[in-house]
């Protein structure tokens, strides 16, 4: 075996595909310390600079002192918090749905909820461009499995149409993380009233950013409905950990007994749903954030000009530009590297073969200097490479 891992780790050397952790040694943020060297950063998902809010810092040191640092048993224990228990409230206040349940993290809420709601007997509806974690929940259910071309309504309904399944939900990302595209949420909807389905949202990258006041992607479309599950992370435009999702208050006391990564996994610390108060705190009092996101994202679509490249269609803070070739794709990367701005290169299987793509990601923390930097320096690319 080990010899077999070798040969494939060197296989993907040669296909540009070994990915490299950087080592970071600042907080973080617009401006960070990674691998030794400092850069302009459009790398992180932290949308509203929060990750390394003073409010929030204060937030956490306060919480650890109150609360302690560790939850020592599992939420069917003596696991859930009060500060648990306070954000639930809070976040499923926020988000103008019944009843909220936290997850550790968003990766562990699609397992938990796609294995605990869909069985055998079932059928689950997923883009092909959807975060991987959806795969694994679906994968984890047992139920069929079908995948629809990406934001193909009519594809979608041809197989609900076909499907004879005993209960179907249809599971998207709400925002493509690697597209920045938002999926036809209201045509879902009506689909899921047509032939008796479910929709499952997740709804990591519109949280925070999308919405009136950030409440994310529903709120943004004008949804409301019982057959709606949203799932969000924590760790994005919240800028801590941790994930939640919100429905009808049966499926959350359907989950708490049945879903496996909520009963059988030991809770975040406490400290840090106290810490989470406070940032959908600052979410929701965040217009004047979202407002100058907003700026930056128009600003850029509209002065990036590339020939040998395309900006993909997007209106959120994922704005992806597709370079093609995997080492194509790294020596643009590198290349603006050398200019001290860091933007990942993001490479399959995470995305389509020949649509390796720089990934850049706008937060509210940068200023309009830093996106005239980027720029630049992509145009500078451009004529260099
Ligand atoms: C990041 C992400 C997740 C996983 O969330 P974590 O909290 O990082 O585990 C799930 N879905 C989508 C669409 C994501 O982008």
């Amino acid at each position: 075996m080990l010899n077999s891992l070798k040969l494939e780790l060197e296989k993907r050397k040669a296909d540009g595909l070994l990915r490299q952790r950087r080592l970071l040694d600042s907080p973080q943020a617009e401006h960070i310390v990674a691998n030794n060297q400092h850069f302009l950063s459009f790398c992180s998902n932290d949308y509203l600079g929060l990750a390394n809010h003073p409010a929030l810092i204060a937030a956490m040191q306060q919480a650890a002192g109150d609360s302690g640092v560790g939850s020592g048993a599992s939420n069917l224990i003596t696991g859930h918090h009060r500060h648990h228990d306070n954000l639930e409230k809070q976040l499923a206040k926020f988000v103008k749905l019944p009843a909220a349940l936290l997850f550790s993290t968003g990766y562990m809420a699609n397992i938990g909820v796609l294995g605990a709601l869909m069985g055998r007997n079932d059928a689950i509806f997923a883009d092909k461009l959807n975060h991987a974690c959806l795969n694994d929940g679906a994968y984890f259910s047992l139920a069929e499995f079908h995948r629809f071309p990406h934001n193909d309504v009519a594809a979608l309904e041809t197989l609900l149409k076909a499907s004879d399944a005993k209960h179907k939900m249809i599971a998207v990302d709400a925002v493509f993380s690697m597209d920045g595209d938002i999926a036809p949420l209201a045509e879902y909807l009506t689909l899921c009233e047509k032939y008796d389905a479910y929709l499952y949202v997740d709804d990591a990258h519109g949280f925070g950013v999308l919405g009136e006041h950030g409440e994310g992607s529903l709120n943004h479309c004008h949804l409301k409905s019982p057959r709606i599950i949203m799932m969000a992370t924590l760790g994005k435009a919240a800028g801590v950990a941790g994930a939640f999702v919100a429905g009808e208050q049966v499926v959350i006391d359907y989950l708490i007994q049945t879903a496996k990564s909520y009963v059988y996994s030991t809770p975040a610390p406490p400290a840090l749903s106290a810490t989470l108060s406070e940032s959908v705190s600052l979410i929701e009092q965040g217009d004047d954030l979202r407002a100058h996101l907003r700026m930056l994202i128009a600003y850029l679509k509209d002065n990036l000009h590339c020939k040998k490249w395309q900006l993909l269609p997007s209106e959120t803070s994922v704005q992806p530009l597709v370079v093609g070739g995997n080492l194509e794709a790294l020596a643009l990367s590198e290349y603006l590297q050398t200019l001290g701005i860091l933007v990942p290169a993001i490479r399959p299987p995470t995305v389509p073969v020949n649509t390796a793509r720089l990934r850049i990601s706008l937060s509210a923390a940068h200023t309009l200097e830093d996106v005239k930097a980027l720029i630049d320096a992509i145009h500078r690319a451009e004529s260099e490479l």
